[in-house]
């Protein structure tokens, strides 16, 4: 292992060189794929000189996701200190579900917790969970709703047709966890969103209306804080107006941006998210934090061992539950997603989330503002979001980031409300500088450019290098 650690370490300080110098990996076609790299597995052994070249090959032709060309999803970037946590998960190999199995890192997890509890102003009847995935934090939430209304769901099963509310915009776990969780897709109700992909809270509460006197039964409202293509935060408090009135369970999908918790400029776009029953939260978003970390909070922990806990006496052996997490979480084998997190809260403090946090609005407002200077553009999102999403001319959005993806330029996505489509730069990489930012534009710039002449070689030598 020791003399393996050091070729590691050569390798990846080769990797993260190579990151700075081409911060594009060369794409590759999937049809060439196989003929590229060295993929297949065979029955023979390979040595060690012969293994790390091929997986040298492979690691270098692997996109490069914290580098200043990769805008293209809602994570980007390493935190040094939280990469260090990850690799010693990797070697502890503890498994989360016990204090016999993890020891201090449950204490680890368990601190988290309860430092994102006070954040949040919950007392000590709320708890939490590491999830395996935003996705999955949001499964727990409608779980956790569903066995709310009614405790014999989880032994009989459904017993009639519950149906629950989140808006047009909201990601596309709420719709899958419906059908996991028994309450199937047909009965998630599309709740339309406002101009600024904010859900419309008279509308929310005319088809809960709706439905009750169609006979349905309504459960579940999810609030969306950041969602996937604007990053636009839905009014919590008019939502948690609206279950009150109609007892419904409020969960908050703050997978992308609920981390403004650590925020005191950008909080303010969660407020209301104290008096939500639920909500997710992925550090592996707005914090850096290697994927995945994923957090799923209750203001009521009494509902984690309602629905989650099941006796296992294989398992839990010594220790009390407060100290076996595995009682509370979906799966059985817990792999460790807090210590990467505890490392870097630790060694930069809460006060550097915070200023990671602002930052990236920060490099938002850079953004906005070349946009908004330059006459080729058109902003299509708004202020208070790290989505930031453009149209440059009358190209199609498609069409250039997918060129810039195929042509090694830069890796950015594409987004779409009301059938438009639109580029959607996401400024979540604190690492970037502003110029990083900048380059961002002149890069894709000079690509089309470039593109619009007939000598589209020459041209492309031109273009700054990233
Ligand atoms: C990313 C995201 C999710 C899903 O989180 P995963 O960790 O990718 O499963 C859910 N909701 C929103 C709003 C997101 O942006």
């Amino acid at each position: 292992m020791e003399h393996l650690l050091n070729r590691f370490v050569d390798l990846a300080n080769e990797m993260i060189a190579e990151e700075s110098n081409h911060p594009m990996a060369s794409y590759i076609p999937t049809s060439e794929l196989a003929s590229a790299l060295d993929l297949s597995l065979s029955d023979k052994p390979m040595d060690d000189d012969a293994f790390f070249s091929t997986l040298r090959a492979v690691i270098l032709k692997t996109p490069k996701t914290s580098s200043k060309a990769f805008f293209n999803q809602l994570f980007a970037g390493r935190h040094e200190k939280a990469v260090i946590g990850e690799f010693f998960s990797a070697l502890l190999n503890n498994s989360m579900y016990t204090y016999k199995a993890a020891g201090p890192q449950i204490g680890i997890e368990a601190n988290i917790l309860s430092k994102v509890r006070d954040i949040i102003g919950w007392d000590q009847h709320s708890g939490g969970t590491f999830a395996p995935g935003g996705s999955m934090a949001n499964f727990m939430g409608m779980i956790a709703a569903r066995d709310s209304i009614n405790k014999d769901i989880r032994y009989s099963g459904i017993d009639k047709t519950y149906t629950a509310y989140t808006s047009e915009v909201s990601h596309y776990s709420i719709d899958k966890n419906a059908a996991f969780a028994g309450i199937g897709r047909d009965q998630i109700r599309k709740i339309k969103a406002d101009g600024f992909g904010k859900i419309i809270p008279c509308e929310l509460s005319a088809q809960i209306q709706r439905d009750i006197d169609a006979g349905y039964t309504p459960f579940f409202v999810n609030a969306t804080a950041g969602t996937t293509e604007l990053g636009a935060y839905d009014d919590i408090h008019a939502l948690r107006a609206i279950c009150d009135h109609y007892q419904l369970w409020l969960h908050v999908d703050g997978a992308y941006g609920a981390a403004v918790m650590f925020s005191k400029a950008y909080k303010h776009l969660i407020s209301g998210i104290e008096t939500a029953d639920s909500f997710s939260f992925n550090a592996h978003k707005m914090l850096r934090v290697p994927l995945p970390c994923s957090l799923f909070m209750v203001r009521d922990k009494q509902c984690l061992y309602d629905s989650f806990s099941n006796e296992a006496d294989y398992l839990y052996q010594t220790g009390d539950d407060e100290f076996n997490p595995g009682k509370i979480s979906l799966q059985c084998g817990r792999r460790n997603d807090a210590l990467k997190f505890w490392a870097l809260w630790k060694s930069i403090g809460t006060q550097g989330l915070e200023h990671m946090v602002d930052y990236q609005f920060h490099l938002a407002d850079i953004a906005r503002n070349y946009i908004r200077n330059h006459p080729d553009y058109t902003l299509c999102s708004f202020d208070d979001s790290v989505s930031v999403c453009f149209n440059y001319k009358d190209y199609s959005a498609r069409d250039i980031c997918t060129a810039l993806y195929t042509e090694n330029k830069l890796m950015v996505g594409y987004g779409c409300t009301d059938g438009k489509e639109y580029i959607r730069l996401v400024t979540i990489n604190s690492q970037n500088s502003e110029q990083d930012l900048l380059d961002f534009f002149r890069t894709m710039e000079a690509f089309l450019a470039a593109s619009e002449t007939e000598n589209q070689a020459l041209e492309l030598a031109a273009a700054p290098a990233f």
